[in-house]
């Protein structure tokens, strides 16, 4: 039996790609690349692998999609996605697997002409060469609209039975969801963060401040963030949830109110008095009472501090 590896978004394009795929009787291999913006696999995707039958596995590409994130040599799109960039990295990635994996070929859930920046034709080529897989990417959704494969050509693939969609529009997409049986209809894409302008300007301040890590990135999904110098970032907790999150932290710097009716603020990188001086008064701010002292907890020792308040013109200026 001929393999495939396919490129697995969680979205339902790339989902009805790979069951086109294996509807002409070629094993799938789905991966899931963590560019630590992206969810990892849930519960779903399981389901999804078990009831369609295709193996599926996350491949972590952290580290090399931030510096690709860094300085992206396709530039940004609308926000802050280096989506060319990002797909070629991908690929290179999954041409890597091929051979521990005995796969002939790429699957992946491209529609022509569907997103501004990544999927024109002739963007879709170009990535394609970029990544040195000229013929071996297959784009079940859109194939008859491009140009043979190679395993198109070997007779491994028959294209009669690709399609030829193109453009925006999600019709035909729900009418192969209703053909395949696919119940519960996935978002059309992974849901990036990098397409979300208020998130991207948290990425941008780690990007300005060289502060691109994985630890980094991860506290980015929770809590206020403010600068509070070009080495020093505050992170508040909005909710319990998150302050429980903040504080369960093995290490760190925290700050919150004596009686617990406040945020947990957590410090990150260097700091002085003047930063937590800082730090004290914004928990101040968001904590319901006023007049209590803040506990400051450093390295499991604890000592407690009044602070003045800060301003709500202050509070803006170091908001991210
Ligand atoms: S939207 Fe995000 S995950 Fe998708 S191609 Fe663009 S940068 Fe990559």
């Amino acid at each position: 039996m001929h393999r495939a590896i396919a490129l697995y978004s969680g979205g339902l394009d790339s989902l009805l790609s790979i069951l086109i795929i294996k509807e002409q009787k070629i094993e799938v291999i789905a991966l899931k690349f963590l560019t630590g913006f992206v969810s990892p696999l849930k519960e779903q995707d399981i389901v999804y692998s078990q009831k369609f039958g295709f193996s599926i596995e996350e491949i972590d590409i952290r580290k090399k999609f931030f510096s690709v994130l860094q300085n992206p040599k396709h530039g940004y799109g609308k926000n802050l996605n280096p989506c060319i960039d990002c797909k070629i990295l991908m690929l290179r990635e999954a041409k890597e697997l091929m051979s521990e994996y005995n796969a002939s070929f790429i699957v992946t859930g491209e529609i022509v002409s569907q997103r501004p920046m990544s999927q024109k034709r002739e963007q879709i080529l170009h990535i394609e060469k970029e990544s040195s897989l000229k013929g071996l990417i297959v784009r079940p959704l859109s194939g008859k609209l491009l140009s043979a494969t190679k395993p198109e050509l070997d007779g491994i693939i028959d294209r009669e039975m690709l399609y030829d969609l193109w453009g925006r529009g999600r019709k035909r997409q729900f009418l192969l969801a209703q053909k395949y049986g696919i119940e519960k209809i996935p978002q059309p894409s992974g849901g990036c963060l990098l397409t979300d302008p208020l998130f991207c300007k948290k990425v941008k301040d780690l990007i300005i401040y060289n502060e691109l890590t994985i630890e980094n990135v991860e506290l980015l999904k929770i809590g206020r963030h403010f600068r509070l110098s070009e080495k020093c970032k505050a992170i508040v907790g909005r909710d319990a949830q998150e302050n429980e999150i903040l504080l369960n932290r093995q290490r760190g710097f925290f700050i919150y109110p004596a009686d617990f009716k406040g945020p947990v603020i957590l410090l990150s990188g260097e700091y002085s008095e003047e930063e937590i001086d800082k730090a004290g008064s914004i928990c101040l701010y968001y904590s319901k009472n006023k007049n209590v002292p803040m506990v400051i907890k450093n390295n499991g020792e604890e000592e407690k501090k009044f602070f003045n308040i800060i301003s709500e013109e202050e509070i803006v200026k170091y908001r991210i």
